[in-house]
């Protein structure tokens, strides 16, 4: 077991500061579904004692959300550690779990994780496709592909609108985040080689998504496991609050007051959060805070491949986060969309949860 990762494990001294602030035991009420027994669990994995199913789920019905790690007073990464220990129970076997090896199989057999049918990948795009050459490869993955459109939609006229020169792929494929999440990282690893020969073969230099977790992947897992992997990855809010900044892109002036959720993986795991409410703000639109956000943003449930297998937990983190906000929520990540949604409806609640791009899109000052 790597020392290092065993000295800040056995830093912990039991303060129980992390609890509280743990949105999967706020829900459960289980002691071991907290980062404190999340913790204590992962060096049992690490010291390849005995792991009990339960275990095995608590590893993996946390949505790495980090809101542990902010509060730690020993900087215990825990999230990063329970990250490592699904690496470790997928390499003694125990993971990945059936769930997962079902979204796998529909990523190498379909080309996205979502289940789509790769010939409708293309239909919320809103010209016919062109096959075109730049440096710059607008990448909207599985979600707003099939699932959350109005984000591909509105992200790919907002830099169509703004003259920015990009590409899209018809047949796009997956980043891979899913397998990373899972554990599966020799997976993971072949995909991230794979697409990253492609986009190197196409001369891509930049890469624009509107996802917080291909960002994320792109940005951070890439180079960490493939070393030809050099792009410049931004989201797609970066860019636009550049475009705004330099005046290429403006807006008509609303009046509505929202609420913007801090997804974690843009937040907390980036500092992202000046430019989406710069840009709201640029519209006009009063931001009605949560109380808790940007570094202590509270978690929507759904990441790190939780939904895919504890969806009614990700619903209640989801459905508690929308108690506290108002009519519409707006969010920079397709899957926080798409799970604040499903807990809306399901939960019988009237809020509309938007992705940022759409709300601008509507705002655009089109010439
Ligand atoms: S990452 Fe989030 S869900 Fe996971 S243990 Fe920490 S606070 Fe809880
Ligand atoms: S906050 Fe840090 S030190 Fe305190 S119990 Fe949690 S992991 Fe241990």
């Amino acid at each position: 077991m790597n020392e290092k990762l065993l000295v800040q494990i056995d830093s912990c001294d039991d303060c129980k500061k992390c609890i509280d602030v743990c949105p999967t035991y706020t829900v459960s009420e289980e002691d071991l579904f907290s980062p404190l027994a999340r913790l204590k669990s992962a060096k049992q994995i690490f010291e390849g004692k005995k792991v009990s199913e339960k275990i095995v789920e608590s590893m993996y019905n946390c949505p790495e959300c980090a809101r542990c790690d902010e509060v730690c007073p020993k900087h215990i990464k825990i999230s990063e550690i329970i990250a490592l220990a699904r690496v470790e129970l997928v390499e003694r076997g125990f993971a990945p779990l059936e769930g997962h090896k079902k979204i796998i199989n529909g990523i190498m057999e379909k080309g996205n994780s979502v289940n789509g049918d790769p010939e409708n990948r293309l239909d919320w795009l809103p010209d016919a496709f062109e096959e075109r050459e730049s440096d710059t490869l607008l990448y909207l993955g599985c979600l707003p592909s099939y699932l959350v459109k109005e984000t591909a939609k509105s992200s790919y006229l907002l830099l169509k609108a703004a003259g920015v020169d990009f590409r899209i792929l018809a047949d796009e494929g997956c980043c891979g985040v899913y397998l990373y999440d899972a554990g599966a990282i020799d997976q993971a690893r072949e995909m991230f080689a794979e697409n990253t020969r492609r986009f190197n073969d196409l001369g891509i230099k930049k890469i624009i998504t509107p996802c917080a977790g291909c960002y994320r992947c792109f940005k951070r897992y890439y180079p960490e496991l493939i070393e030809e992997a050099d792009f410049e990855v931004l989201h797609v809010v970066e860019v636009l609050h550049e475009l705004v900044k330099t005046g290429k892109l403006r807006f008509k002036t609303g009046d509505k007051v929202l609420t913007y959720h801090d997804p974690c993986r843009l937040g907390r795991k980036e500092g992202l959060y000046d430019e989406p409410r710069e840009l709201l703000g640029a519209c006009g639109y009063e931001i009605d805070e949560l109380e808790e956000n940007r570094a202590m943003g509270m978690c929507c449930g759904a990441g790190a491949g939780i939904r895919s297998i504890y969806r009614n937990l990700s619903m209640e983190i989801a459905s508690n986060l929308l108690d506290e906000a108002s009519e519409t929520v707006v969010t920079s990540c397709p899957f926080c969309v798409f799970n604040m949604n499903y807990a809306s409806r399901k939960k019988g609640k009237d809020t509309n949860v938007k992705y940022i791009t759409e709300v601008l899109y509507e705002m655009c000052d089109l010439p």
